[in-house]
């Protein structure tokens, strides 16, 4: 039973607005979810759920151990074997810049120590420090 359930995997999509960034069929899926990491196995219960900041981890069929890809906020869907995460921005490990992941989160920095001058959006800094320091935190798995 075990058996059958893995050789089948369930679909897996990681769509952005720029489009499909990752697409394969996987044992198992985990996903940054808003109380912690999700993780999906075929045959899952038809969910959607918000996602966060953070990293996904796809292990693929056949494939040598785990995918990371760094994820920006969304949703994500299971439904029929397939599973669809919905995310603002999604990179693989492998793909991330790092220097401007570290540009990125110095920036954010200063803009976060200049707390409470009144051009400083704090809530999308702090957005943007927490999408550089995941981009790190993943380009480190790779
Ligand atoms: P930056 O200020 O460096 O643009 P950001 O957090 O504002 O960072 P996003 O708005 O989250 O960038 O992403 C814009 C696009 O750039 C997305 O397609 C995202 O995948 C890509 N991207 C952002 N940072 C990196 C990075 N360090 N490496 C690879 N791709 C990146």
């Amino acid at each position: 039973m075990e058996e059958t359930r893995t050789s089948i995997g369930l679909k897996c999509e990681i769509v952005t607005p720029e489009g499909l960034i990752y697409d394969g069929r996987a044992e198992m899926v985990v996903v940054p979810g808003e109380m912690g990491e999700l993780g999906v196995l075929p045959r899952h219960a038809p969910l959607v759920s918000r996602t966060v900041v953070g990293e996904a981890r796809v292990r693929e069929i056949d494939g040598k151990g785990w995918n990371h890809l760094a994820v920006g906020s969304g949703y994500v869907k299971m439904q029929f074997d397939r599973l669809l995460l919905l995310v603002n921005t999604a990179e693989q490990a492998t793909d991330i810049d790092t220097a401007r992941a570290q540009a990125a989160l110095e920036r954010a920095e200063q803009h976060l120590a200049r707390s409470g001058e009144p051009d400083v959006d704090m809530h999308r800094a702090e957005q943007s420090r927490q999408r550089a320091a995941n981009r790190l935190k993943v380009a480190g798995k790779a």
